[in-house]
């Protein structure tokens, strides 16, 4: 299956929101550093730059957390609960999908107006993305990183799903040299 583009960038952001969760200073915690993050993702519309603002991003981060595996079960997601939250989600925002293109962005799926609430817009948009996921069989493509005591998560859309490690840390790079490390000590051994 191929994953539109909007569907890759949705799901990545949805990933990265998860994971300022379990960040030293949680970007949620002042109004600065929320901006400052936002204005990294790809969220366009309108912002209300309150409090009320970060507390309901802060609650759907808690609820879009449980659309990958719990940090120590590995496998994919129950289906039919992640089923429950797309819709939940869907419902709750009173989505409505429509196509738009705006600042250089060729068309692509918005699930509500501009004016909806941040959290709203958000929440809908993984919503969609994840129901193609949902419909193609393809949750098992939201996982945990492989690196040892890292437990950001990550989004596999690869043509051929090798995608083992989180893009927050230094996982990958880690656990390269942690191998090579191995097999020298063995070398040498
Ligand atoms: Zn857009
Ligand atoms: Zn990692």
């Amino acid at each position: 299956m191929e994953f539109a583009h909007d569907t890759q960038i949705v799901l990545a952001a949805a990933a990265s929101l998860v994971n300022t969760a379990s960040t030293e200073t949680d970007v949620l915690d002042g109004q600065e550093a929320f901006d400052a993050w936002l204005d990294g993702q790809p969220y366009t519309g309108d912002r209300a730059h309150t409090e009320a603002e970060r507390r309901s991003v802060r609650d759907l981060r808690e609820r879009l957390a449980a659309l990958w595996p719990a940090p120590d079960r590995d496998g994919e997601p129950d289906r039919d609960r992640t089923v429950e939250l797309v819709n939940d989600l869907l419902d709750e925002t009173d989505a409505r999908p429509h196509l738009a293109r705006h600042d250089g962005w060729d068309w692509h799926l918005h699930v509500t107006p501009r004016r909806a609430p941040l959290a709203h817009r958000i929440g809908a948009e993984v919503a969609m993305a994840v129901a193609d996921l949902v419909r193609g069989d393809d949750l098992s493509r939201l996982r945990r990183c492989a690196g040892d005591d890292c437990d950001a998560v990550l989004v596999d859309l690869s043509r051929n799903r090798s995608k083992r490690f989180c893009d927050t840390g230094n996982c990958a790079n880690r656990a390269h040299v942690a191998a090579y490390r191995a097999r020298r000590a063995r070398a040498t051994g």
